[in-house]
């Protein structure tokens, strides 16, 4: 189920953790160790996997990046696409934070939509998010953080509420170099997509080394 779905249906998950850790109580008190044992193991997995997520989009969160990153060779190519909502302060202001919420839910999943098997998107943070693409080429890395932009700037918003539209801005980096570096080069092109007029995505071009900044 995605995370919209989950939202507006309001079906909550089940607890599973809470299902084994009463499990695990009931055997070891039965004397049961062995069984008590597996599932507090599972209780720990999903504890574990949950503390990754992010609990309004369930993309990976800002704890899954962090301890993600470190693990890229700094000898390997790696491109990372810091990714801003335009303006999204007046989706709330006009349409208020809870289709605020279903906005950044539906963002979530179109950017998680063309992302290579390799990749992930993580939210970084509020209406931000990160796009891991390890492996790919310079070329590539472009059109899959393009592509996003584009899909969420065609996306038919206005099914959700009439009048609305949404786009994003993308820094994207790419190259050799740690993934905490190609982040914060990520972020200062993210502000370049920004002053060049929203809906765009910036770069540094392979062989000028200069920012490029474009959209259609
Ligand atoms: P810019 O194009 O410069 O990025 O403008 P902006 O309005 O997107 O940027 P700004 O930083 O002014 O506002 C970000 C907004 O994102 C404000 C904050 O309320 C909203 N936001 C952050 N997290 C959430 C969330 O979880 N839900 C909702 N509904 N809004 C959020
Ligand atoms: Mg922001
Ligand atoms: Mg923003």
């Amino acid at each position: 189920m995605s995370a919209e779905n989950e939202l507006t249906t309001g079906t909550p998950a089940p607890d599973l953790l809470a299902l084994h850790e009463s499990i695990a109580d009931l055997f070891a008190t039965q004397g049961d160790w062995r069984r008590a044992y597996r599932h507090l193991r599972s209780a720990l997995d999903i504890a574990r996997a949950g503390s990754l997520r992010d609990p309004l989009t369930s993309s990976y969160n800002r704890r899954y990046l962090d301890q993600r990153l470190p693990g890229f060779p700094a000898t390997g190519k790696l491109a990372v696409a810091l990714v801003d909502l335009d303006r999204f302060k007046s989706v709330n202001d006009t349409y208020g934070h809870l289709l605020g919420d279903r906005v950044l839910c539906r963002v979530a999943d179109l950017l998680q939509e063309g992302l290579p098997p390799d990749a992930f998107c993580a939210r970084y943070g509020g209406e931000e998010f990160a796009l891991v693409l390890p492996g790919v080429n310079h070329r590539n890395a472009v059109w899959i953080a393009d592509a996003a932009r584009a899909r969420i700037a065609r996306h038919p918003w206005s099914e959700l509420q009439p009048g609305l539209q949404v786009t994003i801005s993308v820094g994207l980096a790419h190259g050799v170099g740690s993934g905490s570096r190609q982040l914060h080069r990520a972020d200062d092109l993210l502000y370049a997509a920004k002053r060049a007029g929203r809906n765009k995505i910036a770069y540094q071009d392979r062989e000028s080394s200069q920012v490029i900044t474009h959209s259609e």
